[in-house]
C-alpha cells in the first residue's frame, strides 16, 4: 500500500505561486482541490456538442470559493500581526472570514444586509463567533462602511479590495489547468463585486506568461438581471435578485472586471431569477449537484449562449458554481413548493405502497 501526501489547502500547494515566507504561519481549513466535474446530461438535453465542466467550489470547507480569498487574506493578517478582521458579505465572505478567525484565534467582525442574507450563511457566521453586525441597508451601504471603519480601527479588511484574496482566488484556475491540461475555450462566472473573475484571469495569465500553458479562455461574467451594473454599464443602486450572493450594484472591482473582458474578449451579460433558478434545478435534477442561486448564474447565462450559438458547438465550457446548494435551503424548499413530488400520506403499507407505484 502506498500512502500519498496529505492535501493541506492551496497556499502549501501553490507557496512558490504566492506571497508568503518559509516561516509564515499558514491558516488553512483544506480549502481548494475542488472537483471539476463534467456534465454528462445537460448538454444533450440542450441538443449541442459541447464539452461543459463545473467547478463545483460549493466543495470548500465553508461551503464556497471566498476560502480560497480567506487563507490568504487571513494568513497575512496574522503574520502583520492584526488581531481582528472585518469584512461587508452577502454571506459567503462572512462564513469564511469567521471559520479562518476562528481557526487563527483572532476576531472577525462581519456586516451583514438586515434580512436578506441566506439561513445557512447567517448560522455559519453565528456559529463560529464573529461579531455579526446586521445593519439597516445593503451590500453597498455595508462595504462604504467597512472602508472608512478599516481607517480609524485596528482591524484588517478582508474584502475582496484586499489584494491576498484574488492571489488566493486565482489558484482555481491553476487548479482547471492542471486538470484539463488546457485552457477551457470559455470559462464562465456569476460576477457580483468581479473580483473572482479578475483573480481567475490573473491565474490563467499566469500559467500563460510561464508557458505553463498556451493559451487562455474568453471569460464571461453573468449578472443577475436586477443587479447588473456591468450590463448597464454604471453602478446600480438599489440592486434585487434571488440569487443574494451577487446583489451588488457597485462592484470593487471594476476596472480590473472590464479589463478581463477587454484582454480575454470575452463579455458580459445578465440572467433573469427565472433562469438563474431554472438552471439551479436543472443541475440539481439532471447532474445531482446542488449549489446556490448566484452559482447557477454562470450555468444560466452559459446555456443561454450555448443555445444560441453564440458559444460554438466543439467548445470546452467552465463554468465555476462558487457556493454550495445548502447555504441557502429557503430558496432550495421554495423551489419544490407545489412539486408532485412532495406527498403527505397516512403511515399505512398500502399508502406508502400506493404513492410509489403511482410515481414510478
Ligand atoms: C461572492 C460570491 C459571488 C460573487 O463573486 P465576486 O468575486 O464578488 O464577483 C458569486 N457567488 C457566490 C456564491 C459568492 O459567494
Amino acid at each position: 500500500m502506498t500512502f500519498r501526501t496529505r492535501y493541506t489547502g492551496l497556499i502549501d500547494k501553490y507557496r512558490d505561486r504566492l506571497p508568503v515566507h518559509d516561516d509564515t504561519r499558514i491558516i488553512s481549513l483544506g480549502e481548494g482541490n475542488t472537483p471539476l466535474i463534467r456534465l454528462n446530461n445537460i448538454p444533450g438535453d440542450l441538443g449541442k456538442d459541447v464539452d461543459i465542466y463545473v467547478k463545483y467550489e460549493g466543495l470548500n470547507p465553508t461551503g464556497s470559493f471566498k476560502d480560497r480569498g480567506m487563507t490568504m487574506a487571513v494568513t497575512k493578517a496574522v503574520e502583520e500581526g492584526s488581531k481582528a478582521i472585518i469584512c461587508a458579505s452577502t454571506g459567503n465572505t462572512s462564513a469564511a472570514a469567521a471559520a479562518y478567525a476562528a481557526r487563527a484565534g483572532i476576531t472577525a467582525f462581519v456586516l451583514i444586509p438586515d434580512g436578506k442574507i441566506a439561513l445557512g450563511k447567517l448560522a455559519q457566521a453565528m456559529i463560529h463567533g464573529a461579531v455579526v453586525i446586521q445593519i439597516k441597508g445593503n451590500f453597498d451601504a455595508g462595504m462604504e462602511l467597512v472602508k472608512q471603519v478599516g481607517k480609524e480601527a485596528p482591524v484588517t479588511i478582508v474584502n475582496s479590495i484586499n489584494p491576498f484574496r484574488l492571489q488566493g482566488q486565482k489558484t482555481a484556475a491553476f487548479e482547471i489547468l492542471e486538470e484539463l491540461g488546457a485552457a477551457p475555450d470559455y470559462h464562465c462566472l456569476p460576477v457580483g463585486n468581479a473580483g473572482n473573475i479578475s483573480a481567475h484571469w490573473m491565474g490563467y495569465c499566469e500559467y500563460h506568461e510561464h508557458g505553463i500553458v498556451n493559451s487562455r479562455p474568453i471569460m464571461v461574467g453573468y449578472q443577475a438581471a436586477g443587479s447588473a451594473p456591468f450590463m448597464r454599464g454604471e453602478m446600480v443602486d438599489n440592486p434585487e435578485t434571488v440569487a443574494t450572493a451577487i446583489r451588488i450594484g457597485h462592484p470593487q472591482s471594476w476596472d480590473k472586471a472590464w479589463n478581463v473582458q477587454k484582454e480575454s474578449s470575452g463579455w458580459f451579460d445578465e440572467c433573469t431569477d427565472e433562469e438563474i433558478l431554472a438552471a439551479q434545478k436543472m443541475l440539481t435534477e439532471r447532474e445531482g449537484i446542488f449549489c446556490e442561486p448566484a452559482s447557477a448564474t454562470s450555468l444560466a447565462g452559459a446555456m443561454r449562449d450555448i443555445k444560441s450559438g453564440k458559444i460554438p458547438e466543439g467548445s470546452k465550457v467552465v463554468c465555476t458554481l462558487t457556493g454550495h446548494g445548502l447555504k441557502d435551503p429557503d430558496t432550495a424548499i421554495k423551489q419544490c413548493e407545489g412539486s408532485n413530488k412532495m406527498l403527505k400520506v397516512d403511515a399505512t403499507l398500502e399508502e406508502v405502497k400506493k404513492a410509489i407505484l403511482d410515481n414510478m
